[in-house]
């Protein structure tokens, strides 16, 4: 595939198969990727075949990532340099000839037509080398399948040039029909755009060989009583790995023996190394600083969370913006457009200068057909897609497609759900008052027991605690779990609630007892929940959760970018106050529940703001659905979760800011592509249609255009983050 057309008609070739819902094909990749009912692959190839393409069908191997396409990449930029150097080195004497021939040569007739016959070889020579040859048989497969595409534009070009001059030569001995130097410069104009373009794929795809290169290549695995150096992608779920230290870990799994200091920074931001040992989930990707563990893989591949990561960039850096599509729709139906307008500047040339104007229609047709290709068009976008998203990814932001890209630019307010994003959300226990009757450990541990198959954080404290006491924890007999009001289960014969004090009054608890134990202690800062027990108030558990220590800047940089900030918690109203008041935060909402947060934020969306909503994305998946973009902290294993649009690999709110910031330059280099892009082909059509670009120009300039849009893209590397 050349360019956006080309894409556009292979994505709608295999729409047409049976059974097919959805088809994404990406340009940069020339992959395509396909959900459909009982896939039939030989099907799809044939679609393919049928547009006028080559196809085959990519076996998802073991490893995280597709170090294949790594390959294939570096396979044909050794094509394209290769090729590059053929043309350079039969285009060069074509031109030299074409300059040189009346100085070298005598002027007798048959000297000049003996150098064209040695430019007309050189040419031939050219279209059928690895060089040329790409090209027209790719034009005329384009012809045969009846579709139009770059190689077939340039195809046109060049049979016209060099149809003109065999006329000129050998017919009228005129050299106004000669273009052979021209068609020349074509095709080696094409090879050098080819080969920078694949270099500049190459260096746009960077970040994500960089992300890919987190996993080690080789690990030692037990066999037997031996330990063997194996690839990664043998290991199976199951096998037994040896981790020594200053080792990455390779895949997903659970210590079973040994002590480590595990740096996960890479994977959940976390700074510090957090010591692991047997019972505790590592993650592939992760580096072991000091001891070595042993353990046990419980996922590999493309399911471990470095390989879902890997995967959801590469299919963020597949999907396209609202803009592209529009691009694409144009760009389909550009080259048979300009087929026919070059048609009628020919005839145009002919009707205004009659039989004189021949050689005039001919070059001009030959300039409109090379200048008009699309396929910066084709570029425009996608390549900026490509690079945002792995320069994103390797600071923490995973973007899950190009429309959240999009989103992201354009909001103007951002809803923060309190816990887990502006504090830590790994609150711990403060203590717990007990209400008349009850016993402290008691109580503990069936709340704990209650909590184990919760998400909320809240319950992982609770259950962090009763380990710590050495409980050992009874299995509920019923469990139901309410988002945003608490939990209720069955355990030991006794029906234990473990929640907000809304919810367990809901339930027809009495409450009074807790009351009056707040009032005492107006401690604001902390997290309350509450415990009842068949009925009776047993417990309130006071929780403290710290606020991350960059929240209050990470708030102030949002409003210098002109995006304001909302505080929304299903917490209690005081707790929320206060945080709020500590972040400068003007709009809170306390005692929430998920379907208020839904509500709040479509409520913001109705009076014309783009929100952003920021959660954990487990306990608030429906409030981030509802906002123009949602943004998760992903934590431990859980990194590329499903909810949200963007998952922020990281501790610090700092990322959100971030990621508005690289998502506003990537759409500002968006807009001056397809601008440039558009603008390109508008002026450059009229110029070469009154013959005020020669051929060769117009091949140059057709190059520049594509390049442009490429380097443009590539600059966000350099940028992406420091420009606002
Ligand atoms: P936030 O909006 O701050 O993220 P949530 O909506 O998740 O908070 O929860 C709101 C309140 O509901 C919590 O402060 C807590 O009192 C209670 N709650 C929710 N889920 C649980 C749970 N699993 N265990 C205990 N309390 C819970
Ligand atoms: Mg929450």
């Amino acid at each position: 595939m050349t360019c956006g057309g080309c894409a556009a008609r292979v994505e709608q070739a295999l729409r047409g198969v049976a059974g097919v819902r959805d088809a994404a094909v990406e340009l940069l990749s020339e992959s395509a990727r396909v959900s459909a009912e009982a896939p039939n692959r030989a099907a799809l190839v044939q679609a393919v075949r049928g547009a006028g393409y080559d196809a085959e069908v990519i076996q998802s191997g073991g490893g995280p990532m597709s170090e294949s396409a790594d390959a294939d990449l570096r396979e044909k930029l050794r094509r394209n340099r290769q090729a590059l150097f053929q043309a350079i080195g039969l285009v060069l004497p074509i031109l030299a000839i074409d300059h040189f021939r009346h100085s070298l040569w005598s002027h007798r007739p048959e000297s000049q037509i003996a150098a064209r016959l040695l430019e007309f070889a050189l040419l031939v020579m050219l279209g059928v080398s690895p060089a040329g040859a790409p090209i027209l048989v790719g034009g005329v497969r384009a012809l045969i399948h009846r579709t139009a595409n770059m190689d077939l534009l340039i195809t046109m070009g060049v049979v016209v040039a060099f149809v003109s001059s065999l006329y000129g030569v050998f017919i009228v001995r005129d050299d106004a029909f000669v273009h052979l130097h021209a068609a020349a410069m074509i095709l080696g104009l094409v090879c050098v755009g080819r080969y920078l373009e694949t270099l500049a794929r190459g260096r746009a795809s960077a970040a994500m060989s960089a992300l890919a290169a987190r996993a080690p290549k080789t690990a030692l695995v037990r066999r037997g009583d031996q330990l063997v150096s194996v690839p990664v992608h043998q290991i199976a779920v199951g096998d037994v790995v040896s981790v020594p230290t200053h080792a990455t870990i390779p895949v997903d799994g659970e210590v079973i023996e040994g002590r480590a200091a595990v740096d996960e920074s890479l994977m959940t931001g976390e700074a510090m190394p957090l010591t692991r040992t047997p019972g505790d989930r590592v993650l592939g990707g992760t580096i072991v600083t000091d001891g070595a563990i042993v353990l046990r893989a419980s996922s590999v591949g493309t399911k471990s969370a470095l390989g879902r990561i890997v995967q959801l960039v590469s299919q963020a850096q597949a999907s396209r913006t609202q803009m592209q599509r529009l691009a694409d729709r144009v760009a389909a139906v550009f080259t048979p457009i300009v087929v026919g307008l070059a048609a009628l500047v020919f005839i145009g040339w002919l009707l205004v200068e009659g039989r004189d104007g021949l050689a005039m229609a001919m070059r001009c047709a030959v300039a409109v057909l090379v200048v008009a290709c699309p396929c910066a068009l084709g570029l425009a976008t996608p390549t900026v897609v490509l690079v945002a998203s792995g320069v994103a990814a390797l600071r923490g932001i995973l973007v899950r497609d190009a429309a959240s890209l999009e989103a992201m630019g354009l909001v103007q307010r951002v809803v923060w759900d309190k816990t887990g994003t502006l504090t830590t959300g790994a609150p711990s226990i403060e203590r717990i008052e007990l209400a008349s009757g009850w016993d402290a450990s008691a109580v503990l541990r069936w709340a704990a027991a209650a909590e184990q198959l919760s998400p909320h954080p809240i319950a992982k404290a609770i259950i962090a605690q009763a380990r710590r006491e050495g409980m050992d924890l009874p299995e509920p007999t019923s469990f139901e779990s309410v988002p945003g009001s608490g939990v209720k289960a069955r355990i030991d014969g006794r029906d234990v609630l473990v929640g907000g004090a809304k919810f367990l009054r809901a339930s027809g608890v009495a409450m009074d007892e807790a009351a009056s134990g707040s009032s005492r202690n107006a401690d604001l800062a902390a997290i309350k929940t509450y415990v009842a027990i068949d009925g009776r108030f047993a417990a309130t558990i006071v929780l403290a959760d710290a606020l991350r220590p960059s929240a209050l800047s990470a708030v102030e940089r949002l409003s210098r970018l002109g995006v304001q900030s909302d505080l929304l918690t299903g917490d209690e109203e005081a707790p929320a106050q206060r945080v709020a008041r500590q972040l400068g935060i003007d709009q809170v909402r306390a005692g929430v529940d998920p379907a208020g947060k839904v509500a709040y934020v479509q409520a913001l969306r109705r009076e014309g703001h783009r929100v952003a909503m920021v959660g954990d994305g487990v306990n608030d998946a429906a409030a981030l659905a509802a906002a123009d973009v949602g943004i998760a902290f992903a934590t431990g294993a859980d990194v590329a979760g499903e909810a949200a649009g963007i998952n922020l690999v990281g501790s610090t709110p700092h990322l959100v800011a971030d990621a508005i910031v690289l998502a506003r330059t990537s759409l500002r280099i968006i807009r001056q592509n397809l601008f440039w892009a558009f603008f390109y082909n508008i002026l450059m059509i009229p110029l070469a249609a009154i013959g005020a670009i020669l051929p060769m120009f117009a091949a140059g300039a057709m190059m520049l255009s594509s390049l442009t849009v490429v380097l443009n893209a590539l600059r966000l590397q350099r940028r992406g983050f420091s420009a606002s």
